[in-house]
């Protein structure tokens, strides 16, 4: 299986304030150009703002994370009104996430705005009934509903997207969570239709992210290969469930310059046969340089790719790895 790239946009959802609209608490916006001018080119935006959504009106009085004491449960959260906490909209936040769930069923990742009691994915602030601010472990309540009603839907913060690494990170699960439904569930009926059922195509997925995913974190894909291999008669939608939250949380850690230098020598080993003696010694020195940080993923890979051609082999033609990057698929024109 080749995983050719995306003729579309990939609908994301978005906390709606980063889009420039005015509606925040105090009537104003938190527009990020990170989202709406760089990963705009390849994400289609849904954009939600739960508190306006559940009627609470702009402007409108702020609320925050009410818990009974430090380090208390995620969950055992109330959302107040920092002036009156009898004001609570726990429960209409809950709901309304429940409500947008159908809504939702065809995003490939959820974008929040961070430090909101609503929307924010980490470290939140929490209070005690007195006022106090008591700790930051809290996540926005919508934000919360959101990941357990979409386990392994890549999520991530406005203000962790400027960092280019972690918005790296973001566009490769993005991808891969499309790639998962296009491919495995059939989203794109003609390269369903050419496997024969889906747990094959289950198989030929894993196998096209295998060197992606070793440069995120060997023992897990290697744990994730063997549960592959064992599955035996467990079922269909179980294996399935297995699989994309392994690959999901697989790809969540960022990939080691050592991890990914350990993945670009399995990928010179399949080419090594096809290369003259000087060939192999400049990707060789290519790969050491990299590893040793004198030279960018980006040199290693187009050298590899030049090669790609000489291999008959389909293994190492499949592998995402060796793919081209987002920005090279003409949606996301911004390096
Ligand atoms: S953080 Fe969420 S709830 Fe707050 S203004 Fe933005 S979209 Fe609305």
């Amino acid at each position: 299986m080749k995983i050719s790239p995306r003729q579309t946009k990939i609908p994301v959802g978005i906390s709606q304030c980063a889009m420039g609209d005015p509606v925040r608490f105090n009537g104003g916006h938190k527009h990020s150009k990170v989202c709406t001018e760089l990963l705009g080119q390849c994400f289609e935006y849904v954009p939600l703002c739960p508190e306006v959504a559940i009627g609470m009106g702009v402007p409108r009085k702020p609320i925050h994370l009410l818990v009974d004491r430090a380090g208390a449960e995620v969950d055992a959260v109330r959302v107040v009104g920092v002036e009156d906490p009898a004001v609570d909209v726990t429960g209409p936040l809950r709901d309304y996430a429940d409500s947008v769930v159908p809504q939702l069923q065809k995003i490939r990742g959820y974008i929040f705005m961070q430090n909101s009691p609503s929307c924010g994915l980490h470290g939140v602030r929490r209070y005690l009934a007195n006022g106090h601010g008591i700790d930051s472990e809290g996540i926005g309540v919508f934000a919360r509903r959101l990941q357990q009603q979409f386990p392994h839907l890549p999520m991530e913060e406005v203000g962790r997207l400027n960092n280019s690494e972690l918005r790296e990170n973001f566009l490769t699960r993005v991808f891969a969570y499309d790639a998962w439904y296009r491919y495995v569930e059939g989203e794109e009926p003609a390269e369903a239709e050419k496997q024969p059922s889906r747990t094959a195509r289950i198989i030929e997925f894993y196998t096209a992210y295998k060197y992606l995913l070793l440069a995120h974190n060997q023992d897990a894909t290697r744990a994730l290969g063997r549960l592959l291999a064992d599955a035996g008669a467990m079922p269909e939608d179980e294996l399935a469930q297995a699989m994309r939250g392994g690959i999901m949380e697989i790809l969540s850690r960022p990939a080691s310059r050592k991890d990914r230098t350990n993945a670009l020598m399995h990928s010179q080993g399949h080419l090594r046969e096809f290369l003259s003696k000087e060939e192999k010694a400049e990707l060789q020195q290519l790969i050491d340089e990299y590893r040793r940080g004198l030279k960018p993923l980006s040199a290693v890979l187009t050298l590899l790719r030049h090669y790609l051609p000489r291999s008959p082999h389909g293994f190492i033609h499949s592998q995402v790895l060796l793919a081209a990057e987002p920005a090279e698929l003409g949606l996301c024109d911004f390096r």
